[in-house]
């Protein structure tokens, strides 16, 4: 065993809105540890001033991970001890230190978490969709043809579903969403958790895709999307829809039988398309 004891990567979470959800032992950690790796110093700044921590920081995003992860292992082991946070919420969830916390458990430094805030944990404890079981997708491809093959490949999942969305393109990531789960499927948008303009919306996914569209409003902030997994009955429904559409197929070309077959049974037309 070495004789310096190594110091400890604390992984600390920071708020996503309201700035006291701040643990006080993220608060006590923060200030007692020699160094903070923060994603952006100057984002975090007014945060940890307004909690009166004034550790110094260096930075850490996706650009210079690499580089820096060598450095602060080489402290971690020489027995300092460091903390890493992240813009908001739990750092390494659709946020920088993957590679930090592999090269320090690689080295044998010890890694503990000081948990809080989670835009995606946060979103599914206030949706109402099943919890049980759920699947965490982060970002979606920005270009759609990208995003709906992302999409289509989740169209069995009977997980629910959660996504991270900018606003700027949440209309558009609902559009693909209403065309490959169909209409019908339960949707909730979580926009601006914890902060003044806080909105869940819980509506089958073509009401919200509309409502969405509709009102720029919506389309603002920081959001997440959650999708309910596919249910029995939908499975029922696509039976039957796939049904129709080898009835009407022996008749019509593929794009027109989808198309009837859908509004007839309310199966997703992209998925009898594509059982063709
Ligand atoms: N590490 C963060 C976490 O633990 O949630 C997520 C970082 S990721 C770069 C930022 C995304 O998280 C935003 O684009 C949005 O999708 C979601 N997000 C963060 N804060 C949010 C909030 N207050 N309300 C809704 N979504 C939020």
């Amino acid at each position: 065993m070495s004789s310096v004891q190594s110091g400890c990567l604390w992984v600390v979470a920071t708020p996503i809105g309201h700035r006291d959800d701040f643990s006080a032992r993220a608060i006590a950690t923060l200030r007692e540890v020699a160094v903070i790796a923060a994603e952006d110093t100057r984002h975090s700044k007014p945060l940890l001033l307004h909690h009166n921590i004034a550790t110094p920081l260096i930075a850490l995003h996706e650009h210079n991970e690499r580089e820096v992860v060598e450095g602060i292992v080489r402290r971690l082991r020489g027995g300092e001890s460091v903390a890493l946070i992240s813009d908001a919420g739990t750092p390494l969830i659709s946020d920088p230190g993957f590679r930090l916390v592999r090269a320090a458990r690689a080295a044998g430094v010890r890694c503990a978490p000081v948990p809080g805030a989670c835009a995606a944990i946060a979103a599914l404890s206030v949706a109402g969709l099943p919890s049980d079981r759920f699947v965490f997708e982060g970002f979606l491809p920005p270009k759609s043809a990208a995003r709906r093959a992302r999409l289509q490949e989740l169209a069995g999942e009977p997980r629910t579903l959660i996504f991270y969305e900018s606003s700027h393109r949440v209309a558009e990531s609902l559009a693909d969403m209403r065309s490959v789960f169909g209409d019908e499927r339960e949707a909730v948008l979580a926009r601006e958790l914890t902060k003044l303009f806080e909105t869940v919306i819980g509506e089958p996914l073509g009401q919200l895709a509309e409502r969405v569209a509709g009102d720029p409003d919506q389309q603002r902030g920081e959001c997440v999307l959650l999708v309910a997994g596919r249910g029995e009955e939908a499975d029922a429904k696509l039976a039957e829809g796939q049904r129709v559409f080898a009835v009407l197929r022996e008749e019509l070309p593929p794009a027109k039988a989808a198309k009837l077959a859908a509004a007839i049974t309310g199966a997703p037309r992209k998925e009898l398309y594509r059982s063709e």
